[in-house]
């Protein structure tokens, strides 16, 4: 097996120079822990960006993924495969409604939801239809469409021109929403709990503001569930802790728990705008990924994962607060069910996340001034602990605490 040092080296020659990587080389996982290279061991309180929502490794995925590789790993779509059929009525039945499709990423996953709703509307009678109200601080992936739909401007400028369709209000503003919301809008793209954007909720308000103007209006409302569906902020949905119902919803992340695979589930009667040719995929939905993600499915539902996630996320929080009171260097402790971020008084994310990772702990600067915790549902209790410790000791360096 290499050293990190070669591997560090190769990936400095030979992969092109756009993540700013950690100083460690993983080789294995169990649970919520990770062994890099050189055997150290690791608790891992950001599963992949909130995507090992069942753990690594978990038995039934190894298994699951080993018996369909054994028997086909791709046909293509022109043809039917009984993976992808079951996985779709499994998303349709978590929801109530729906018809999907699936793509190998969130980017796609947005990519099709947006296309979808232009399709829709001019299946509706409204040609002229082509603008999409998003959020700033939003995320919604890397392609250009979706870059453009992703509401942070330096993330933009490297690459202007982008698509000009979208119109961005801030989050939670809805007298904006009122403004931007017009006879022109196909659809307004927003996150629940907007995840890179630093771990920042949505108000009911404004939510409710979005389903209102999309229903006045004639727009779909599509909700990103990228980051927060498939159970991560205790419920399945992030929109379910509302009384909101989007048209749209995309997922991807956890559902292939490391495969890829993204879906984007849309109300039938804005589904069914979608006709033979209109939108495909080669990977998509593949036999692996899907049969990977039937298996995510039913440990979610055996051990309890979603309920699971709400208590150890209100015990992360709670343990947080605590074990941080009276330290000037937190703000604020914030989330849903295990997205949560602890907000600075400073810009020291970056150094407090390497210092973490030297102890053993994995968490993430979402932003300058703020970590971000999201760790495998299966989390105990015990890890919570050992995690909150680590980090509240690192803490006390910077707020001048004992
Ligand atoms: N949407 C949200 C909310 C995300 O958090 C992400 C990735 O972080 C994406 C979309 C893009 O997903 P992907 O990286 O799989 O394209």
């Amino acid at each position: 097996m290499k050293s990190f040092e070669q591997i560090k080296s190769l990936e400095n020659r030979y992969h092109m120079n756009v993540y700013g990587r950690q100083p460690v080389a993983f080789v294995r996982g169990e649970g919520a822990t990770l062994w890099d290279s050189d055997g150290k061991q690791y608790l891992d309180f950001l599963a992949g960006i909130a995507v090992m929502n069942v753990g690594h490794s978990h038995p039934k995925v190894v298994e699951a993924i080993r018996e369909q590789a054994g028997l086909l790993t791709h046909v293509s779509n022109l043809f039917y495969t009984e993976p992808q059929a079951d996985l779709a009525q499994r998303l349709h039945d978590l929801l109530g409604w729906g018809k999907v499709f699936f793509s190998n990423s969130g980017a796609e996953a947005n990519e099709c939801a947006l296309k979808l709703a232009r399709r829709w509307a001019r299946a509706h009678g409204s040609p002229d239809r082509s603008g999409v109200v998003v959020a700033l601080g939003s995320f919604h992936g890397r392609t250009f469409t979706t870059l453009a739909a992703t509401g942070q401007p330096h993330k933009h400028e490297p690459f202007a021109p982008l698509p000009a369709w979208f119109k961005y209000i801030s989050l939670n503003d809805e007298e904006a929403l009122d403004q931007a919301v017009g006879d022109d809008t196909t659809a307004v793209l927003l996150e629940v709990v907007q995840g890179e954007g630093g771990v920042r909720l949505a108000t009911p308000e404004f939510l409710t503001a979005a389903r209102k103007f999309c229903d006045e209006r004639g727009a779909a409302l599509i909700v990103d569930e990228v980051q927060t569906g498939l159970g991560r902020t205790g419920k399945w949905f992030a929109f379910q802790h509302y009384d909101v119902a989007p048209d749209i919803v995309t997922l991807a992340k956890a559902l292939g728990a490391g495969l890829p695979i993204g879906a984007c589930i849309a109300r039938e009667e804005v589904a069914d705008a979608f006709k033979p040719g209109d939108h495909a995929t080669t990977f998509g939905g593949g036999p692996v990924p899907c049969a990977a993600a039937l298996a995510v499915l039913d440990i979610i539902e055996s051990e309890d994962l979603v309920a699971r996630a709400a208590a150890a996320g209100e015990r992360l929080t709670d343990v947080l607060l605590q074990a941080t009171a009276g330290n000037p260097a937190v703000n604020e402790v914030r989330g849903l069910g295990l997205l949560i971020a602890v907000e600075l008084a400073g810009e020291w994310a970056a150094e407090i996340v390497g210092k973490a990772l030297e102890r053993g702990l994995i968490v993430n600067n979402v932003a300058p001034n703020a970590v971000r915790l999201a760790p495998p549902l299966i989390v105990t209790d015990e890890q919570i602990a050992r995690a909150v410790e680590i980090l509240a000791d690192i803490l006390v360096g910077y707020g001048g605490a004992s």
